[in-house]
């Protein structure tokens, strides 16, 4: 079970991602809150690259520059939420947030064919005409 909700909730952040950058916010912010209940429901916790894509305090799917506002400041990056001016505060530096997620697929490099040698050159032998056909006489 929760398998299924973890895999709902990608689905779901895919969907959101999909509808905000085709202008329909609204959407990209239902699907947020869906997202989270479903989380709540079932104990599971969103991935860390999730957490960064929406406003904690209104639910609303961030759009860099459009829902959101992101200053670097004095070792911090706050990012205020233009929907309900929610301010989220992260450290930078070697710690800083954006993690990559233990989940991530990582990339399997494809098995190397070595090439084989095809039709080596042959050297034509010269076919030898025996004489044997005898004189009669
Ligand atoms: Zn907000």
């Amino acid at each position: 079970m929760v398998q299924i909700a973890r895999e709902r909730i990608s689905a779901l952040f895919a969907l959101a991602e999909r509808e905000a950058g085709g202008g329909h916010r609204d959407l990209a912010d239902r699907y947020v809150v869906l997202a989270r209940r479903i989380g709540t429901r079932y104990n599971v916790r969103l991935l860390p690259e999730y957490r960064e894509l929406y406003c904690r305090g209104c639910s609303a799917y961030w759009l860099e520059g459009v829902t959101v506002r992101t200053r670097l400041r004095s070792g911090r990056r706050s990012r205020t939420c233009l929907r309900c001016g929610r301010v989220r505060r992260t450290p930078l530096g070697d710690r800083a947030a954006g993690v990559p997620s233990a989940g991530a697929p990582t990339l399997r490099a494809a098995p190397r064919s070595d090439v084989a040698l095809v039709g080596a050159p042959t050297e034509e032998e010269p076919t030898e005409r025996p004489d044997d056909e005898a004189e009669e006489g």
